[in-house]
């Protein structure tokens, strides 16, 4: 193992010498203080590292080693309701050690070595077993089963498994290879973060991540194992979307990444998260849910490394066969942390200073979501959809790292300030944003929710088209210039963005609303628009139809509770009758 010492001390770059055996991308301990790094290049043998720590104090003369092995997680049973910063060190463990401040150097592992787990087998001595089998499980929390898979190697014949109380580091299973090798398994594996976990075939992904929220769901929905970006302008709702999503998306586990924007934002997502409630399960969404936390007094080294943690987490419980979704906030503060750390190599930079390789990056990163067979003989699937906020300053999406991310992601979420200025919430802006995925999701719809799904996706997309161009007219000569059809387009635009789009994540029943029931919601606006139409085309007044007093019902249908959907057939008849009675005296 290379031993060299430090010769340039330039912030969170180091320079050492002597370290000619070393290999790139190494961790490295650097100094007595044993602070963490990892080897970025090497020349000769002269390596550029990067320290994931403080590095006030360090200097020329100083010994650094290296470990031998490139910066690698551990994966075990400890993983859900953790706290981890870019690098694994477990904050919360360490906080319970040391204090609020991480004390440099120190060595806590990422995984609980004392706690016990009960360990319940799922193979028997002598059966075959392959890699990403599954060879036991552990009850990780109350709503997490985590499955212990063979690892990398492991493949062979099971001399003998255990059962009952393990920690981490106990062998559970020992594995006799094709070669006689015995193999001792354990419930935590390691595995490097850049490089991504194998899987034995990747699909493509044809049914949505449903999310609840009717924005999403019907206008511009992700698939299960897709990729979205969100950007975040100050005040535009970032948050409470995210954690609407974290809430209530159909995923099994959350992996939330959190690139700290200001020092105490990062404080409030470590406040806020384990706070939030799992309508799914009754328990705290912590139960389910991974967090590494950046916060900006943090290194920008370990700040680059948190996206390769998150996703690296990610699927390993996607190899177990879960959905998982994470979360990147912000991607725009880890590309400045690449950029400050290739600055300091010294790099070429390329636009806005960001390193030429900025989107091979990006695309690294959302590139590892999808959705998979697993490994193991049991044909699991499972899925990573990513969803990456980004926040360009000024919010102008024109800068490099927005422009990177929109041409990897299929799905875009465009957050408007003015939306969110005039409180209508979620503030995605639907004339912006778009799916790429609807295509592929049609079937799925057409087959799970209606067959008239794409119809009326389709029609309200218009409508609210429409009704742009409209407003364009109204601000040049004046509502007066339009006609009674156009006007009746704009009401009904207004119903779908007032009585639809709009939903208050603060009410026990918008909060969710469930596919069948934006089915009806949606089918009700647009048959209201259809009637209406049908009454202007029969002489009737534009007063009338704007007035059916069955509106004012159309308007609260969101407030119907999931288990009384049977509430729209009554409203629908109502709608039918009174359109009904205004075409009849429109005729006469
Ligand atoms: P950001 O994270 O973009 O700065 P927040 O997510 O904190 O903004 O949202 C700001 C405020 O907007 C919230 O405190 C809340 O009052 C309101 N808000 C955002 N989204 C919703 C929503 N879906 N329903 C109701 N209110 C919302």
């Amino acid at each position: 193992m290379a031993q060299g010492k430090i010769i340039k001390v330039a912030g969170s770059l180091i320079v050492a010498e002597g370290m000619a055996s070393a290999r790139m991308f190494d961790v490295v301990r650097v100094s007595e203080l044993g602070l963490i790094g990892e080897i970025l290049e090497l020349r000769g043998d002269r390596a550029s590292i990067q320290v994931y720590e403080e590095t006030s104090g360090l200097m020329p003369g100083q010994p650094v080693e290296s470990s031998g092995a490139p910066l690698s997680l551990e994966l075990g049973p400890g993983l859900i309701e953790a706290i981890f910063d870019g690098i694994q060190r477990p904050l919360n463990l360490i906080r319970e050690q040391a204090g609020d401040r991480i004390t440099r150097g120190i060595r806590v592992p990422a995984l609980d070595r004392e706690k016990e787990w009960d360990f319940e087998p799922r193979v028997a001595a002598g059966d075959k077993v392959s890699r990403g089998d599954i060879l036991g499980v552990v009850q990780e929390s109350p709503v997490v089963e985590h499955r212990v898979m063979a690892p990398e190697g492991c493949g062979g014949t099971v001399k003998s498994v255990k059962s009952g109380k393990a920690r981490v580091t106990d062998v559970v299973c020992v594995v006799t290879g094709e070669d006689g090798q015995e193999r001792e398994v354990t419930l935590l594996q390691r595995w490097p973060v850049r490089r991504g976990r194998p899987y034995a075939e990747k699909l493509f992904p044809q049914s949505p991540m449903v999310t609840g929220q009717r924005v999403i769901d019907t206008l511009f929905p992700i698939a299960s194992g897709g990729v979205a970006a969100i950007p975040g302008p100050f005040g535009s709702g970032k948050t409470v979307v995210q954690h609407q999503l974290a809430k209530w998306a159909d995923a099994d586990i959350i992996v939330y990444v959190g690139c700290g924007e200001r020092g105490n934002e990062m404080t409030d997502v470590l406040k806020e998260f384990p706070e939030l409630h799992d309508p799914r399960t009754g328990e705290t969404l912590m139960k389910r849910t991974v967090l590494i936390a950046n916060t900006s007094d943090m290194p920008v080294a370990a700040r680059e490394a948190s996206i390769y943690t998150g996703i690296t987490i990610a699927e390993y419980f996607r190899d177990m066969g879960y959905r998982v979704a994470i979360m990147a906030d912000s991607t725009s503060r880890w590309a400045e942390a690449l950029r400050e750390m290739s600055g300091r190599l010294e790099e070429m930079p390329g636009e806005e200073g960001y390193p030429a390789y900025l989107s091979s990056r990006i695309a690294e990163f959302y590139e590892r979501a999808g959705m998979v067979k697993c490994l193991g003989g049991d044909g699991r699937i499972g899925a990573i959809t990513a969803i990456g906020a980004v926040s360009p300053p000024g919010g102008d999406i024109s800068e490099p790292v927005s422009q990177a991310t929109l041409r990897i992601v299929k799905v875009f979420w465009g957050l408007s300030a003015q939306l969110a200025y005039k409180r209508h919430f979620p503030a995605i802006d639907w004339l912006q944003s778009y799916s790429l995925y609807i295509d592929n999701l049609g079937e799925w719809f057409t087959d799970h929710v209606s067959p008239e799904w794409n119809e009326l996706r389709g029609k309200t997309m218009r409508v609210l088209q429409e009704e742009s161009e409209l407003e364009e007219i109204v601000r040049l000569v004046g509502t007066d210039a339009l006609g009674w059809k156009d006007r009746l387009t704009m009401e009904v635009a207004r119903s779908i963005r007032e009585d639809y789009l709009h939903q208050n994540a603060f009410d026990e029943i918008d909060t969710y609303t469930s596919l069948e029931k934006q089915y009806r919601m949606l089918r009700l606006i647009l048959d209201y628009g259809e009637k209406g139409q049908m009454a202007l085309d029969a002489g009737v007044n534009l007063s009338d139809v704007i007035g059916m007093p069955v509106r004012e019902r159309i308007g609260r249908a969101k407030y119907t509770p999931e288990d009384s959907l049977a509430y729209f057939d009554q409203i629908e008849a109502e709608l039918a009758e009174q359109a009904g009675a205004l075409i009849n005296r429109g005729g006469l």
